[in-house]
């Protein structure tokens, strides 16, 4: 299911992309062309089409990570296996819900891109969105996915599981750091925050769990399955332009314009129980 998301946020994708190459409206200041610029030049499509496949390729490599961990714990024997079947167990919650949130999301930028043609039906692009809405709901929803994730993994292996992991994101942030390629520009500083973010809120989390605060923490389960998923995929976008030039600017992109949510979320996870349980109080009718 994690898998629909990806896909149906790829063909959105590809189809935005490809629209807003051949629509033609208004002037900007970077086509130099006769008459009407393609969409593609307005930085306020760029953003929406760069967000869309920077949040298409995290899902993937979300997802890939996790059927990568399965098939290692597959194919080893004893603590290896073991490491490998918790990493699997770690990244499931993440490849279903963060995917299929992404799925709705980029369709939902697919067909803002496509303007009034995106409503109506001859694009598609209304049709990705329904058939992107139905993922977040169905083989668990995505609510019952975050409180699996904090609930059953982050307590994986005495709780040190999770930090491992952070640990080996950390890694991939201080290669961009000492990395001589060129374009990273705050790559580096904004993946470090992010992954800072995501220690605190993971322990604070960890120390609800372990003083039996569980309700306190179920209200900060969603939004530390997105800060989880952003801060991981953020490092997975850098992991893949070290080893290609070519896909450093969208992971600078991300990095500068969208990792930011983090430092939010982490707010959310820390600071959001009390309100919300009094607020939700007043919701209460039966
Ligand atoms: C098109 C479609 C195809 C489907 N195909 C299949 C199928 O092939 N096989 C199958 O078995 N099922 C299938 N389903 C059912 C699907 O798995 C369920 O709809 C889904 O699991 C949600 O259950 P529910 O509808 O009872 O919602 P509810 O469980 O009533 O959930 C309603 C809301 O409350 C939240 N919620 C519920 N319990 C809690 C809790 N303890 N803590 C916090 N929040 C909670 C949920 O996250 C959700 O937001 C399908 C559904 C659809 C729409």
């Amino acid at each position: 299911v994690g898998m629909q998301g990806v896909a149906v946020a790829e063909t959105a994708t590809q189809k935005a992309l490809a629209y807003a190459n051949d629509r033609r409206q208004g002037k900007a200041a970077n086509y130099n062309g006769n008459g009407m610029a393609p969409i593609v030049h307005h930085p306020d499509v760029q953003r929406n089409l760069l967000t869309m496949k920077a949040l298409t390729q995290i899902a993937r490599a979300i997802s890939y990570s996790c059927a990568h961990a399965i098939d290692n714990a597959r194919i080893s024997s004893g603590d290896e296996a073991a490491h490998w079947q918790e990493r699997a167990n770690l990244l499931t919650p993440l490849a279903k819900a963060f995917s299929t949130d992404v799925g709705v999301e980029v369709a939902s930028f697919g067909l803002q891109v496509h303007g009034g043609m995106g409503f109506i039906e001859e694009t598609g692009a209304a049709a990705l969105y329904r058939d992107a809405r139905i993922a977040p709901i169905y083989e668990g929803t995505n609510g019952i996915q975050a409180i699996d994730l904090v609930t059953r993994k982050l307590p994986l292996g005495s709780g040190e599981h999770v930090h491992g992991y952070i640990a080996e994101l950390k890694a991939i942030a201080n290669q961009v750091r000492t990395s001589n390629l060129q374009g990273f520009g705050r790559t580096a500083d904004a993946l470090d925050q992010a992954l800072d973010d995501l220690g605190q809120a993971t322990r604070f989390l960890q120390g609800l769990l372990a003083d039996g605060r569980s309700d306190e923490a179920l209200a900060g389960a969603t939004p530390y399955l997105r800060l989880i998923s952003l801060a991981a995929g953020g490092a997975y976008l850098a992991r893949g332009a070290l080893a290609d030039q070519s896909r450093v600017a969208l992971c600078r992109f991300f990095a500068e314009n969208l990792l930011g949510e983090a430092g939010a979320l982490k707010e959310r996870v820390i600071g959001g129980a009390e309100s919300l349980a009094a607020a939700g109080k007043t919701l209460i009718s039966a």
